[in-house]
């Protein structure tokens, strides 16, 4: 899209601090069902389903974490088999090697410092090898009390659309976004646009015709379409 028509679609839409209201609620009323897509049942199975996600989709996630974790319950277990055997039994979800290195040695600081029990705090999460950022972010929210914003390819993508951010750095783009969107809404709000993003505004072709949103975002299709077809009349 040319500079002036993305400084006029955003002049048309206005401020983001008066849209982020009407856009959580529109998205929240379109997918009611929007929750984490990982299968976990204890914070152990969240936190090794969460680094096994990187780089796969959570239908494969879950899909090799349906037999991992009836072999794989305490972080002893993960630490009791060879790591060529654990290699093999993530393997499906892609970087197995380090997954694999990053998921042991995670398990090791578990039981060393933290009684062999997942940590609730940001920063403690933190301290676990392989835990970058954005698992810490999923973990933390999951547990009920997000300290920060999760940004994957959907959330960053969309917060680009909907002008929410100029960013490209996904910690640059979660610092916009702390400060756009209300403290309440940060553990539903990363679940919205992800489920949007898979069913509406996908990346190679957001079905903006069908959007919600079409007439709060800069980047509606839409609108372009109407501008273009006034413009040659
Ligand atoms: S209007 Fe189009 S670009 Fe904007 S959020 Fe909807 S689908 Fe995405």
């Amino acid at each position: 899209m040319a500079r002036s028509y993305v400084a006029e679609a955003r002049r048309r839409v206005g401020p983001k601090r008066e849209r982020i209201r009407p856009i959580i609620e529109r998205l929240a009323a379109e997918h009611p069902d929007a929750t984490i897509a990982l299968r976990f049942r204890s914070d152990l199975e969240l936190l090794v389903s969460v680094m096994l996600s990187a780089q796969t989709t959570d239908v494969n996630v879950n899909h090799v974490t349906e037999r991992l974790f009836e072999k794989y319950k305490r972080p002893e277990d993960y630490l009791a088999v060879p790591l060529e055997e654990l290699e093999n039994d993530i393997r499906a979800t892609g970087f197995f090697r380090q997954k694999a290195k990053a998921i042991r040695a995670t398990m090791q600081i578990l039981l060393e410092e933290f009684d062999g029990q997942v940590p609730s705090r940001m920063d403690e999460l933190l301290r676990l090898q392989g835990v970058a950022r954005k698992t810490a972010n999923v973990v933390v929210a999951e547990r009920g009390a997000a300290e920060g914003i999760v940004v994957d390819t959907h959330v960053r993508r969309l917060s680009q659309r909907l002008g929410f951010t100029r960013q490209e750095d996904p910690v640059k783009i979660e610092r916009d976004l702390m400060r756009l969107v209300p403290r309440a809404d940060w553990n539903r709000f990363p679940h919205l646009l992800i489920w949007h993003g898979r069913r509406v505004c996908i990346a190679r072709k957001p079905r903006c015709e069908v959007c919600v949103l079409n007439d709060l975002c800069p980047a509606s299709r839409v609108e372009v379409a109407t501008k273009a077809s006034r413009a040659t009349t």
